[in-house]
Parts: structure tokens; C-alpha cells; sequence
């Protein structure tokens, strides 16, 4: 039986990046090579970063935009990477009641109809807050209590629940972390004279032949023979160290694991509490038409319960393509069935009718389901996950990346964790 150093599973980002930082930790301390396997259940690498070509349009698995805080991760991914890579302004936008407003809405309610634009500012202004120290008890209530009702109920509790195709009172109040555009009333009101929608997405960058490119930049530092593709993890034996896939049993010394994290538990056996764990799933058709739409815009929200997607993004809007090329997404709960031909027609009807689509033939497509997409932050899944980790870990077993983490976070952070994690495996290379 084989045994090696380190199993990794799943050569996603984090899995990926993991083996390769392992690898520059070794080659910086003047080290060999550790012995590493990579078990990829699918037939290819990119785990949610792959990206499909397709009859001239390329898609992601819904878009897949870069934003990186750390400027040397972004030069040792360029430096491995020989295609064009655009760095462009983000302009989004969100649809309410039939009006247009620029992302974020709680920084733009000026561009409400008078009306609205009254009730928000009213409500932000005389929100119930307890006192700057009291911490609201879930995400509904800290939108509720920051924003006030209007903005609320126009735009945000609609918008999240459906996006995460749950009740916001089961989620943790900081359920999006750095992701949720918080803006207090003072940047409300000073947007209104001095433009500046920021966010952690305010600039991104984006390969001309999509996502992938970054997985392969990541591949460079990874070779073939580490690599088994079509080979999934089926269980774990913690006490003995031993894993079993669909092809073979393998020793290990320490695991590393990008996997849904009920999925790990599953396989390692390990008692949990099963319904701490919820998630949504999201259905993202890719839609190639055959002439322009909409100019300047990368992505709309769409808060509206009648509207069967939440968001749709324009690729041809950032790759300067000359045929309209959109991603659809749609949130469902986990244990939702979805009808896939139904909500197609649903989705083409919904554009016509949002008058995004007018008269254009579409000529391309292609759709997919992220099951995990969002994952629901509750206290529950929060107090589990610490649990369950202590637990792992003391047996070698380290459950990483967005679903391994049970987070929410983006791929930057999942490079950022896996480089650390590697880091801490320096001294024992
Ligand atoms: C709708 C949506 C939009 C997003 N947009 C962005 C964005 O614009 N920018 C951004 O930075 N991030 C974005 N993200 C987040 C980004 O997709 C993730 O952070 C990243 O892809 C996670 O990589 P990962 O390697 O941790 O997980 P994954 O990509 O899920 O990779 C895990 C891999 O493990 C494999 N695997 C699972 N189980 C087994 C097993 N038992 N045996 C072997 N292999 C197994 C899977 O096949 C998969 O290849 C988005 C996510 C979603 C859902």
C-alpha cells in the first residue's frame, strides 16, 4: 500500500494552492519535494474555477472576478500565467421597482424615485438601534437595525433571501463578513455629493480566456504525477491514517481537505451535529446571444420575488466581446429539486420581460449547479465547525477552502489560508 506525507483532496483552488505552497516552503528552506498526492474526484482540476469555451463565449461557473488585497499572491499567479488579464471598474447595478440605482443600494438611495428615496433616509435616520454596544441577534436584525425598514425591505431582505433561499433570522449577524458593504450614515449621506460605491470589489481583475487561467498558473507549480484525477475519497480511517478512494487504499501522515465539510465528517466518521450544516444551492445558466444587449454595465441585482434569478452579469461587458454573454443566478435551498428546462424558460421569459433580452437570438448555452454555493453562517454551524475542527486536526486532518472552512470568502482567501497552512508544515519538511 502507498503511503504519502500529505493527501490532499480536491485540486480546487485550495487544494491546488496548498500543493503549491507546500512546494515553495520546501524549495525556500532548501528541502525536497514532500511526497504529495492530490485526489480530484472529478476528471478535471479547477474544482468552481473552471471555465467553459464555447462557441466563441467564454463562461465560468457563474463569474469568477479577482480581487486581491495581497499584491505578492496576484505577481506569483501573474508571473505564472501568459494571457491577457483585464483589470476593470466595477459597474454594477441594481434593479428596483423598475428603477436603476448603482451598487451598493444603502449608498444610493438618492437615485430612488423622491418618494423612496424620503422613506429611506427617514427610516436610516430614526433606526432602532439599543445602544452602540448591543450586537444584533442575526443578519435580519443588523440590516434592520443599521439600515432602517426601507432600506431593508427594498432591497436587502428581499435580495438575501434570494440569494441564500433561507430565513435571514437563522443566519449569524456577520454572516457575510467583509463582503457585506457596510456604510454608516455619514458615507450614506457624503455619497450623495461625493460618489464612491468602494467595496472589496471595486476594481477586479479577470483572465481573457476566464478563471481557469488562475487554476493553471497554480498547475505550474504542481506536477502530473501528484496529480489523480477521476479518483474520489470515499472514507477515512482517522485512528490508522488511512484513506480509501474509489481506486485504492492510501497511507497518510496529515490530510488536507477542501471537500464540503459534512462530507469529510461523513467520510471520516466523525459524530456531528448534521443540522447545524445548511447551504444553498445556486443554478447558473451561461446564455450566448447572437448581437450586443446592455453596454457598460458587469452585473445587475434583481431583489424582486417575482424575478426568478437574483443577479446576471455580463461577461461581454468585461471582455469587450461584441455578442451579449450572460451568467444567470438562481438560489435555491439545498433540498430544493430543480427543474432545469422549466427555469430556463422561466429565466428567458424573466429577461425578455426585465428588457434585457429584445429580439436577440440565443445561440449558446450551458448550465450548472454549485451544490454547495452559500453557506448558511448560523451560531450552530459556527460552534460545530470550531468543534469539529479541534477534533480533526489533533488527528492530522486539516479541512480547508470555502466549503472545507464552512465560510464565506473568496479565492484570494483561500490561497491566503492554504499558504499559511503550509507554512506552519515548514518545520517539519
Ligand atoms: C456563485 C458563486 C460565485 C462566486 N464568485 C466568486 C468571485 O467572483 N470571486 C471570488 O474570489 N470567489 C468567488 N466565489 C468563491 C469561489 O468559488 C471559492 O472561494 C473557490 O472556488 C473555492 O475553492 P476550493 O478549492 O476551496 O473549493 P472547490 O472549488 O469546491 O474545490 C473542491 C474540489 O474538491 C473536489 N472534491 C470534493 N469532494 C471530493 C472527494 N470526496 N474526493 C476527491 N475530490 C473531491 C471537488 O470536485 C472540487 O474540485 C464564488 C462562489 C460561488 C458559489
Amino acid at each position: 500500500m502507498q503511503t504519502v506525507e500529505y493527501l490532499v483532496v480536491g485540486a480546487g483552488m485550495s487544494g491546488l494552492g496548498f500543493t503549491a505552497w507546500l512546494r515553495a516552503e520546501a524549495a525556500a528552506r532548501g528541502r525536497p519535494l514532500p511526497e504529495v498526492l492530490v485526489l480530484e474526484a472529478d476528471d478535471e482540476p479547477g474544482g468552481y474555477c473552471k471555465t467553459i469555451e464555447q462557441d466563441g463565449f467564454v463562461w465560468d461557473f457563474s463569474g469568477h472576478f479577482f480581487h486581491f488585497k495581497h499584491k505578492d499572491i496576484e505577481a506569483w499567479l501573474r508571473a505564472r500565467m501568459d494571457g491577457e488579464v483585464r483589470t476593470v471598474a466595477r459597474r454594477a447595478a441594481i434593479r428596483v421597482a423598475g428603477h436603476d440605482i448603482d451598487f451598493p443600494f444603502q449608498k444610493n438611495i438618492h437615485q430612488l424615485p423622491h418618494d423612496d428615496f424620503l422613506s429611506c433616509l427617514h427610516d436610516l435616520y430614526f433606526r432602532h438601534e439599543d445602544g452602540p454596544d448591543a450586537t444584533p441577534g442575526s443578519f435580519k436584525e443588523m440590516l434592520y437595525r443599521r439600515f432602517g425598514r426601507s432600506i431593508a425591505e427594498m432591497f436587502l431582505v428581499p435580495y438575501n433571501q434570494k440569494l441564500y433561499a433561507t430565513d435571514l433570522d437563522r443566519l449569524d449577524q456577520d454572516a457575510m463578513g467583509r463582503f457585506f458593504p457596510h456604510a454608516d450614515i455619514a458615507d450614506i449621506i457624503r455619497n450623495f455629493k461625493h460618489p464612491d460605491s468602494g467595496g472589496y470589489n471595486a476594481t477586479f481583475t479577470y483572465p481573457a480566456h476566464g478563471a481557469i487561467e488562475y487554476v493553471r498558473a497554480l498547475l505550474r507549480e504542481v506536477p502530473s504525477s501528484q496529480l489523480a484525477l477521476g479518483e474520489r475519497l470515499v472514507s477515512i480511517d482517522l485512528r490508522r491514517q488511512l484513506a480509501l478512494t474509489t481506486k485504492r487504499e492510501l497511507g497518510f501522515k496529515r490530510l488536507v481537505s477542501s471537500a464540503p465539510l459534512p462530507r469529510l465528517l461523513a467520510a471520516c466518521g466523525v459524530e456531528h451535529d448534521a443540522t447545524a450544516f445548511t447551504w444553498n444551492k445556486v443554478l447558473v445558466f451561461n446564455l450566448g446571444f447572437d448581437r450586443k444587449g446592455k453596454e457598460g454595465l458587469h452585473w445587475m441585482y434583481f431583489p424582486d420575488p417575482d424575478v426568478v434569478f437574483y443577479r446576471v452579469g455580463w461577461y461581454d461587458n468585461i471582455l469587450a466581446g461584441d455578442r451579449m454573454s450572460l451568467y444567470v443566478e438562481i438560489g435555491a435551498d439545498k433540498d430544493a429539486e430543480l427543474d432545469v428546462p422549466r427555469l430556463r424558460e422561466r429565466v428567458l421569459a424573466d429577461l425578455e420581460r426585465e428588457g434585457l433580452v429584445d429580439g436577440h437570438l440565443l445561440v449558446s448555452e450551458h448550465a450548472v449547479v454549485l451544490d454547495p454555493a452559500y453557506v448558511h453562517i448560523t451560531q450552530a454551524s459556527m460552534a460545530e465547525h470550531a468543534r469539529v475542527r479541534r477534533l480533526l486536526e489533533a488527528a492530522g486532518v486539516y479541512s480547508v477552502g470555502r466549503y472545507g472552512g464552512w465560510t464565506y470568502c473568496s479565492i484570494e482567501d483561500n490561497l491566503v489560508e492554504t499558504r499559511a497552512l503550509a507554512r506552519t508544515f515548514g518545520p517539519l519538511l
